[in-house]
């Protein structure tokens, strides 16, 4: 028996439960009963579902995933529709009309063992996923969507917060395994209190709201109101070209790299461009806009570098993509190209790269949000920023009621971060607004 029949047969019992599952949609959309009382059943037999979808996907490990992936990717495809279509309340027949897709999808993996070689995507679907794009309105779940980014980062950065600067092995001899949300670390921080990543991107978001078209001077302002408040955590890169700012941020920048002997490739304009990919819809100016936030403060192209990749990633999931396929997108032909196939060589600390790096792995390698940010708070170095990085990517992909809500209330500036959200999603749809007037009417 190869190794790849082995994994499918482990992967029998699952799938078999996985089906028994889907069945009892079929039985629930069957049965009579009031459409809320539906729903909730519904929901029920999904989080079921998932969870078993997730279950295939740890057991696929490292063995001939390039077999199974896209099948996997399929399935989740088909399972995220179907949730929107049980949110939507849609007619029974779409849902048991999607359903029996789901099941079709599953029957073909029980298949994978027999030789079965799936494509990524054949044409039939292709143009099913065109139609998607059709029948759904992404932009009805964009609040969702920003809502989940905002507040992901920042429970990243507040679970990260405590083990920032240990290693590993101090962390396990003085925590054990972190898995919630404990404040302490060299902050001395309250249980859900926030550090300079979540500030920082307050200060995108802000100087964004108040000048969208050019908003570089608005949030170096905020900026400066928040050095201004001596903030023990600001990174040394970001204090220099703060100090060194003098009407002009890129020379500002520029200061601190000729200072830095050209060292100022930190992630500290990475931890903060999230925003920007919530805010514009039109891609250029998200792109401009990302990379100059990063050469405020980091002159070095591989931080905007960084920052750009990242948020266009943001800007797929926020358009309905699946996280993994816009991370594989968007790495391809990149230095980023395929290094989070395996667990990184190198720390997570401040190198951008390092740090980028370790994101896009675990993003990968795990699937639930928790998971996410509890695996980089437990990896140490410069565990708020990765954990709030990964974890801002994360929020948006599971939308904000895909975050445990425990966490959620732990953050202390938790009102100012959903404001935050709704007020970059207002302005996202007064962009949307003006983009789809028709051309040569606005001028
Ligand atoms: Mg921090």
């Amino acid at each position: 028996m190869s190794q790849f029949d082995g994994m499918m047969n482990r992967f029998d019992g699952v799938l078999t439960r996985l089906t028994h599952h889907l069945e009892n949609i079929d039985q629930i959309m069957e049965n009579s009963g009031t459409e809320e009382g539906r729903k909730e059943l519904l929901n029920n037999q999904l989080v079921l579902v998932v969870d078993f979808v997730y279950q295939l996907k740890q057991m696929l490990g490292k063995e001939d995933t390039s077999r199974v992936i896209p099948q996997w990717l399929r399935i989740e495809n088909r399972l995220r529709r179907l949730r929107r279509l049980v949110e939507l309340q849609s007619p029974t027949v779409i849902i048991q009309n999607e359903n029996q897709w789901l099941k079709k999808m599953v029957r073909e993996m029980e298949q994978l063992g027999n030789g079965f070689e799936p494509d990524l995507y054949t044409e039939e679907e292709q143009e099913e996923l065109a139609m998607e794009r059709d029948f759904f309105d992404e932009e009805e779940f964009a609040l969702d969507r920003i809502k989940g980014a905002i507040l992901g980062h920042a429970i990243g950065d507040a679970m990260g917060a405590t083990t920032e600067f240990m290693e590993p092995n101090e962390i396990c001899r003085k925590y054990g395994t972190v898995t919630d949300i404990l404040g302490g670390g060299w902050l001395h921080l309250k249980p859900g209190e926030t550090t300079d990543d979540t500030a920082m991107s307050l200060c995108v978001a802000e100087g964004i709201l108040e000048s969208p078209d050019n908003p570089i001077d608005a949030i170096g302002q905020a900026f400066l109101r928040w050095e201004a408040t001596d903030p023990e955590d600001i990174g040394n890169t970001i204090r220099s070209s703060l100090d060194h700012f003098n009407g002009d941020w890129l020379e500002a920048a520029y200061q601190t790299h000729l200072e830095f002997d050209g060292y100022t490739g930190g992630n500290g304009s990475l931890m903060r461009c999230l925003p920007v990919a919530l805010a514009y819809t039109d891609s250029d100016k998200m792109e401009d806009i990302t990379e100059r936030q990063s050469k405020m403060t980091h002159y070095d192209d591989i931080a905007s570098e960084a920052c750009l990749i990242y948020n266009r990633i943001a800007a797929r999931v926020l358009n309905g993509d699946n996280l993994l396929l816009a991370l594989v997108a968007e790495t391809d032909g990149t230095r980023y190209h395929n290094v989070f196939l395996d667990r990184p060589s190198c720390s997570p600390d401040g190198f951008v790269v390092n740090t980028f790096t370790w994101v896009l792995y675990l993003l990968w390698t795990y699937d639930s949000f928790a998971e996410v940010v509890q695996q980089a708070t437990n990896e140490g170095y410069d565990s708020d920023t990765v954990a709030a990085i990964a974890g801002g990517l994360k929020g948006l992909s599971t939308q904000s009621f895909g975050l445990p809500q425990e966490w959620v209330n732990k953050l202390r500036n938790r009102k100012q971060l959903e404001k935050a959200a709704e007020d970059l999603y207002q302005l996202r749809q007064s962009m949307l607004g003006m983009t789809s007037q028709p051309a040569g009417t606005n001028d």
